[in-house]
């Protein structure tokens, strides 16, 4: 972790830097990121139920 430029802000930040596409576009409260998508949803991806 190094996070050391971003220790004194207005402390809302909401998105870091993701670790899979390296943008500043991951969210944490989401815990998703909004650049390529990475996140909770990446395993929870897959509905096999919803195919036809
Ligand atoms: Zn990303």
């Amino acid at each position: 972790m190094s996070t050391a430029s971003m220790g004194r802000k207005s402390g809302k930040t909401s998105h870091i830097i993701c670790r899979r596409c390296g943008n500043h576009s991951y969210h944490i409260r989401k815990k998703r990121c909004s650049g390529c998508g990475y996140g909770a949803q990446a395993t929870t991806r897959k509905y096999t139920w919803n195919k036809k």
